[in-house]
């Protein structure tokens, strides 16, 4: 069985060729710069053992269509494939960011999906209308092959009412079902599954607080197996400090600055995507950057650490009183895997609630599933790597069996 997964953005494709029967990833790319007047497209294959060859190509794509066409050719070509044709593939997982309250499970896709998926864009202007086109770029170009949409919501649709109702009029969520959804779905639920197999417990039995630390960054309370609340809400701007994005701010900040900056909703939303975050307080959202410049006494740079430290600490707080006891903290994403001085730091102090950092285990990148707790720590501290593609091609073959 051979899944082709896509994630499309709106100027990128992300993409992966997987044999679930071996378990082996084929081959990986990505497909950047889609309607500039110059792209690339790059790729990783392991076709067959371990002989790897990549492709690194510049070149134009002027939209999703022809960034596909260019992926069949690679995936299929005779110097760069991994494949004959693409009548050996399977079936195509999508990534889907908003299933919104009508998409509640990842689901074999027709028309009548795909206008679910259409009708759901006013909730994230951002990423469905490029998953839609990714979504009709392959069912063109893959006719007769079943797709299925995964959709970044879904782990969350576990959450009680008072969990994902806003304290807003209750008919604006009637109206416009305004509400918490929250978003990297597939990687919570991912090391979710990883972290009970780790921990030898039932899927539907551990109690975690799952930290996804990356440019984006959320976090979830599982209880049970299940999410029972989640920091972004109905966007992805919510929760924790993150790259470029707030986090939670007081809401009357936004009237106030449009008030006295005379801004636009354009230029708030802009200041609240792209200009906040670590990258508002110090100028830099890659960590590795910031760490090397508060080394070097930069003290925005090292405020700004201490927040993004001190709101995750936060969560963990406000989780662990609704979790129950719990099983484990899990670190994922670029900065939870790869990042030892926030995984410390965020710990730190955490003594009294059980949980205890060994810093010899913690020390360093972890590339694959690693504990990092000390021998009397009572909540577990796992590092796993995320692997969204693999979560999205298993619940493609979740669905289709
Ligand atoms: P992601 O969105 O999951 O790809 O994560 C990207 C972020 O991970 C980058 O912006 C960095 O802040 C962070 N990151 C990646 N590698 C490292 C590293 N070795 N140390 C600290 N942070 C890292």
């Amino acid at each position: 069985m051979k899944i082709f997964v896509v994630n499309s953005g709106s100027s990128s494709l992300k993409y992966q060729l997987l044999d679930m029967e071996s378990g082996a990833v084929m081959a990986t790319g990505l497909v950047e710069r889609i309607g500039d007047a110059m792209g690339k497209v790059s790729q990783k294959n392991w076709p067959g053992e371990a002989r790897e060859s990549e492709v690194d190509r510049e070149m134009s794509f002027p939209n999703h269509n022809a960034a596909m066409h260019t992926v069949v050719d690679l995936v299929t070509g005779k110097d760069t494939g991994v494949i004959a044709s693409t009548s050996e593939i399977d079936a195509i997982g999508h990534r889907v960011v908003q299933g919104g309250e009508t998409l509640f499970k990842s689901t074999l896709i027709d028309d009548d999906v795909v206008e679910k998926i259409r009708a759901n864009c006013p909730l994230s202007p951002l990423h469905n209308p490029a998953n839609l086109v990714g979504i009709e770029v392959a069912r063109e170009l893959f006719a007769g092959v079943p797709q299925v949409a995964v959709f970044d919501t879904e782990f969350h649709q576990t959450m009680p009412p008072e969990a994902f109702m806003y304290p807003i009029p209750y008919k604006l969520y009637e109206d416009l079902k305004i509400r918490r959804y929250g978003f990297h779905g597939t990687s919570h639920r991912y090391v979710t599954e990883q972290a009970a197999s780790l921990l030898g417990k039932a899927a539907d039995k551990v109690n975690l607080v799952t930290l996804h630390l990356g440019n984006g960054c959320s976090m979830a309370a599982v209880r049970q197996g299940k999410c029972i609340d989640t920091s972004m809400g109905l966007t992805p701007l919510a929760g924790v400090m993150m790259g470029t994005r707030s986090g939670d701010i007081d809401p009357a900040i936004i009237p106030f600055l449009m008030k006295e900056k005379d801004l636009s909703m354009a230029q708030i939303d802009d200041i609240l995507n792209k200009q906040s975050g670590l990258k508002g307080i110090c100028g830099m959202n890659d960590m590795r950057d910031i760490h090397g410049a508060a080394g070097k006494g930069d003290r925005k740079a090292a405020l700004a650490v201490d927040m993004f430290v001190y709101r995750i600490k936060k969560y963990i707080g406000a989780y662990y009183a609704v979790t129950g006891p719990l099983d484990a903290l899990v670190f994922t994403a670029g900065i939870g895997e790869n990042d030892d001085i926030v995984r410390g730091r965020v710990c730190a102090g955490l003594e009294h609630l059980g949980i205890a950092i060994d810093p010899a285990r913690n020390a360093g990148r972890k590339k694959v599933a690693t504990a990092v707790h000390a021998d009397d720590s009572k909540v577990a501290i796992l590092v796993i790597p995320t692997n969204e593609e693999l979560a999205i091609a298993r619940a493609t073959l979740s669905v289709l069996n």
